[in-house]
């Protein structure tokens, strides 16, 4: 069956819902998405979004862009930062009179709270669930505007004919059908790939299927290599403890009891940056200074007092109890990093249309917006509350792209076996005799992840992983389902997940293992200083005949020249 909108919009987090209020304007829309449009993992975030509101003291966007410039060690595109920063307090406003109900100061205005690397008091916040309400007053906007959803179909993959898109492939999950989607511009907005790694804070649905489904049609993606580590996850299972609990005020702590973070960042402390404290944090682990010599440190809540914690971190001490418990009122939370973001992408202009090569030649009908897109505003290492900025101002942004270049995109005829192909591709996969168990490959892929490509890399790991992963995929041609049935199958779109996530970690990998340097959140034991002669630059991967095949370009430096980055 091949459906017919003029925009298709794929992801119902923050950045496709905001991207389908404005497309709809200027003709028929729709949003697929593989979970139920509120349980999109933007849902998840708890700590806050930035804007230079300046509620909590004096604050103004050039300040807010160049805190993101420097967070990003700067590989950040500072056209891309500087528009995320002036849009960003008008952006508030819009959500606040959509109706997000954001925590409000004694007068009455929109409470703001300190976090990571910015130097003001800028994440604006609804208690520890920012995510959460967002999410949910997008999703009744969509559906005040009558806004069609396609909830549980899952997007396998793009159609392009001579080189402008024309739709995607989905499954009905339920049913597992075959469905095309026809579109005039289609809007990818599918979320980050923290699944590819053993201790992530991401949903189990962020398994990164939009970007290898891109990668498979040929189209190049941006700065793999670079991704970012949440200091503090759930000891063990890596589920989030939002950086809104250090920005109240709470420490980390070593074996001694000590406030190590006075030793790697003494002006900021546990309010450096991620990959800054990230790092400090492994490193006591791996110095033997975790607490009782274990693979965690300490958050300690306490002396921010009952009534704060309970006013302001309700979801953190909930969670604290269920997953360690804790009562965080009581004791500290054992803590470790986590794989929470993927700074790097599918590469877009500022206007968040696709672009297929290191030119910028736009892939006409095809734009992207979200975790999931590179435009790039975080650079090598995303400040917190800048995502969901991102989300919502891009978001934005595509959707109202897509109304201005609409009139100027004819349909054209849907190019036939479209449908077909996948169907076949699908049937193969659930028919196919073998003796691999997908539970295992992806649970190697995702424990060698950890550890040959976390927070440290250096060369020797990074090739281990890469045969690792060469394994993996072989022995992937060899999995088998034990579910051969058609109607809600999870175990192929498992399988379909799992196939993503051998495709596009082998980008990170040889991503990393090109980059000779350190900057932001990609660490090289090997070549631990940032290297600018050489290193300024985006790196590009697309699919060659013989396996990936790297490009570069440049970073785009408008206000802020590089300069040596310390806190
Ligand atoms: C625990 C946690 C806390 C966070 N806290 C904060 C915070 O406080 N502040 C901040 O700024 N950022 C935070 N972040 C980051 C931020 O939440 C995300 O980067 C942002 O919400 C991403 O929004 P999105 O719309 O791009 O993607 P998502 O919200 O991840 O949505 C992706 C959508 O794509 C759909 N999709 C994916 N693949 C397919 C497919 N193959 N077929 C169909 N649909 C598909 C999914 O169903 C989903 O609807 C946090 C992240 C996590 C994990």
């Amino acid at each position: 069956m091949i459906h017919r909108y003029d925009t298709v919009i794929i992801g119902a987090g923050l950045a496709g819902m905001r991207a389908a209020i404005e497309a709809r304007v200027s003709g028929s829309c729709c949003v697929l998405t593989k979970v139920f449009p509120t349980r999109s993992h933007s849902g998840a975030a708890q700590g806050g979004i930035a804007a230079s509101l300046g509620n909590a003291g004096e604050d103004d966007w050039p300040t807010h862009m160049f805190d993101t410039v420097k967070g990003s060690d700067y590989l950040a595109d500072q056209d891309a930062v500087e528009i995320l920063v002036k849009e960003a307090p008008l952006t508030i406003i819009d959500l606040e009179h959509m109706g997000v109900p954001f925590s409000r100061t004694e007068e009455g205005l929109i409470a703001q709270r300190s976090f990571g690397g910015h130097t003001k008091q800028r994440a604006c916040y609804a208690a520890d669930l920012t995510g959460h309400v967002i999410l949910h007053t997008l999703y009744e906007q969509c559906l005040k505007h009558a806004i069609k959803f396609y909830p549980e179909y899952l997007v396998l993959s793009l159609v392009l004919a001579d080189g402008v898109c024309r739709g995607v492939v989905a499954m009905d999950i339920l049913t597992g059908d075959i469905h095309g989607f026809f579109g005039r511009a289609v809007v990818f907005a599918t979320g980050g790939y923290g699944r590819a790694f053993k201790i992530t804070s991401n949903a189990h649905a962020s398994s990164g299927d939009g970007l290898s489904i891109i990668y498979r049609a040929g189209l190049p993606l941006e700065d793999m290599e670079c991704v970012q580590f949440h200091p503090t996850g759930f000891y063990p299972s890596g589920i989030l403890v939002t950086e809104g609990a250090r920005g109240e005020g709470a420490y980390i702590l070593n074996d001694q009891g000590e406030r190590f973070m006075k030793r790697y960042a003494p002006d900021r402390m546990e309010l450096a940056p991620r990959d800054v404290t990230a790092r400090a944090i492994q490193t006591e682990i791996d110095q033997g200074r975790g607490i009782g010599g274990g693979a965690y440190v300490h958050l300690d809540l306490r002396h921010l007092g009952e009534e704060k914690i309970r006013k302001r971190l309700p979801q953190i001490l909930d969670l604290a109890m269920r997953f360690t418990a804790v009562d965080a009122l009581k004791a500290p939370i054992p803590i470790q990093p986590t794989a929470h973001y993927s700074m790097g992408g599918i590469p877009t202009d500022i206007r968040g249309r696709v672009i297929g090569d290191a030119q910028g030649t736009v892939v006409p009908g095809l734009y992207a917006c979200g975790e999931c897109a590179c435009v790039s505003v975080h650079g090598a290492n995303r400040l917190g509350c800048n995502s969901l900025l991102e989300a919502v101002v891009y978001g934005a942004r595509a959707g109202k792209v897509v109304c201005e270049d609409l009139p100027g995109i004819e349909w054209s005829d849907w190019p036939k076996g479209a449908v077909e192909g996948v169907q076949g591709e699908v049937r193969a996969l659930v028919e196919r005799e073998g003796n691999e168990s997908l539970a295992a490959i992806r649970d190697e892929l995702q424990e060698s992840m950890q550890k040959n490509c976390g927070i440290f890399r250096s060369r020797g790991p990074l090739q281990e992983q890469l045969l690792i992963i060469g394994k993996l995929q072989d022995r992937f041609s060899r999995a088998r389902l034990s579910d051969k049935g058609k109607r809600c199958n999870t175990e192929l779109v498992e399988i379909l997940e799992l196939r993503s996530l051998l495709d596009f970690t082998e980008l990170i990998v040889r991503g990393a293992l090109a980059r000779e340097e350190s900057r932001g959140a990609h660490y090289r034991t090997d070549y631990p200083k940032r290297d600018d002669a050489h290193w300024l630059k985006h790196s590009l991967a697309r699919k060659g005949p013989e396996g990936p095949v790297f490009d570069y370009k440049p970073v785009r430096i408008t206000r802020y020249q590089p300069k040596e980055r310390k806190y």
